[in-house]
């Protein structure tokens, strides 16, 4: 659907923000999209390494003007053991066959299911998540079937016309950075955005989720000749 026409039928969109590049990109998307009035984002709590995240997810959504509803899942740190909340491990990408020690086993399906409850709550149908199969680096809740599956279930499960929507699904890194560009946020995602596994401030430049991100932005700058 046009911009237009979301923002003509009063639509509202419900984004799930991790405070990251990709959710921050998503969220700029929907608020031109949908208009800021209508859009509002949900955040998760689960004792992650990188709890900075959350932080400059609280201060992007103050500074762009949405709501900020931030939900307690720690209850993850007792039933998975994986780099992104235990500080011992090493973080690792994929091995050979394997997925990389950052999954966290049922992270998405639980975000979106929450997602999916205070939505229908709200009265809201459209729900944003900045899922990529691309570069999603084997993360089997990243791929489009498992959001399509997912859609399905919680329409049946809460009798409710959800509708899950992934703007990233396809896209390289360069190309969100395009998409950020082009909404004109650019130097502001790179600036107050934070990606990094360690939790580093403006990033390690080494982790696997750092590498991503600068490789994309590369790529995108030598492409585009900024
Ligand atoms: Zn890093």
């Amino acid at each position: 659907m046009k911009s237009e026409q979301l923002k003509m039928q009063n639509r509202k969109a419900l984004v799930i923000f991790s405070g990251g590049q990709d959710s921050t990109t998503c969220l700029l998307q929907a608020i031109a999209d949908y208009g800021r009035e209508n859009v509002e984002t949900i955040s998760f709590q689960y004792g992650q390494r990188h709890a900075i995240e959350l932080e400059k997810a609280k201060w992007i959504a103050d500074d762009l003007g949405v709501k900020q509803t931030v939900i307690d899942t720690s209850v993850i740190k007792q039933t998975t053991n994986n780099a992104l909340v235990d500080d011992s491990q090493e973080i690792k990408s994929a091995q050979e066959g394997n997925y990389p020690n950052t999954f966290v086993d049922g992270r998405n399906m639980l975000f979106l299911l929450l997602a999916g409850c205070y939505a229908k709550q709200h009265s809201i149908k459209d729900i944003i998540i900045g899922v990529c199969e691309t570069d999603f680096s084997g993360y089997p809740d990243c791929r489009d079937i498992f959001i399509k599956s997912m859609n399905v279930s919680m329409n049946l499960a809460l009798d409710y016309t959800f509708n899950i929507i992934t703007p990233l699904m396809y896209l390289t890194k360069a190309q969100t950075w395009e998409m950020a560009d082009k909404l004109g946020y650019l130097d502001y995602i790179r600036l107050h955005t934070h990606t990094c596994y360690y939790g580093v401030e403006g990033g390690c430049g080494k982790c696997p989720s750092c590498d991503l991100r600068e490789k994309g932005l590369n790529q995108y700058l030598t492409h585009s000749s900024k």
